[in-house]
């Protein structure tokens, strides 16, 4: 294939929380006495945000089952580097530096509040979660869990990079479909109990013309 980029197609709106939302952070950096389950949060205005790392990993592991099922048994990524592993070229194959699938096509960029402003920890609720002795059926050890409260929404932005020869229906198609099978699923942590049911909105622009230069365009 060519390494000639033709332009950027652009997927760009709004996840809304539909569930409480955890995507964890570091405990480091929070005082002795604080919560020992924090969820991520921008170091400097203490608002949460969806890191552009989460997104992509859900978006790479819903596609895999979809496309990757029989190639992923061992659990890890899709490394297969074949031409027509949809997986493998929009994030590139897993472990392999040497491949002919050109670039990583999809950027993801951190998801930042729509709604930012005022006190942060209006946007979080700390939820107890117990575990249940099965002897006893008393719940032990409960444990608190900070999480996004539903009806936060974040922008995000998704840049999805198109060089000569690619299909471009195929690769947006598949980012779209990616995000279908994330609301059928969940983003975050704890999914299977509840967490992290979001929607998405979204326009796709195609060219992308916003905060990436257009490449189309004359000196
Ligand atoms: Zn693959």
């Amino acid at each position: 294939m060519s390494l000639k980029l033709i332009k950027h197609v652009g997927i760009v709106g709004t996840i809304e929380c539909l569930t409480g939302l955890r995507i964890g952070g570091a405990k480091d950096d929070i005082e002795i006495g604080g919560m020992d389950n924090p969820i991520i949060r921008d170091p400097r205005t203490r608002m949460p945000y969806i890191p552009g790392s989460s997104l992509k990993g859900k978006l790479r592991s819903a596609l895999e089952y979809r496309y990757c099922g029989a190639k992923i048994a061992r659990g890890e990524p899709c490394g297969c580097a074949e031409p027509d592993c949809v997986v493998c070229r929009l994030f590139g194959p897993h472990r392999k530096p040497h491949h002919g699938l050109g670039p990583t096509r999809v950027l993801v960029r951190d998801a930042r509040m729509d709604s930012a402003g005022g006190d942060p920890d209006q946007w979080i609720e700390i939820k107890t979660e117990n575990m249940i002795d099965r002897r006893t059926g008393v719940a032990t050890n409960p444990r608190p869990v900070e999480r996004v409260v539903p009806g936060t929404k974040f922008s995000f932005e998704i840049s999805v990079r198109i060089f000569d020869g690619d299909d471009v229906k195929k690769l947006v198609d598949t980012v779209k479909e990616g995000l279908r099978l994330i609301e059928a699923e969940y983003l975050g942590a704890s999914g299977s109990r509840g967490y992290g049911k979001v929607r998405f909105d979204y326009t796709v622009l195609d060219p992308f013309l916003g905060r990436v230069p257009d490449p189309t365009a004359q000196a």
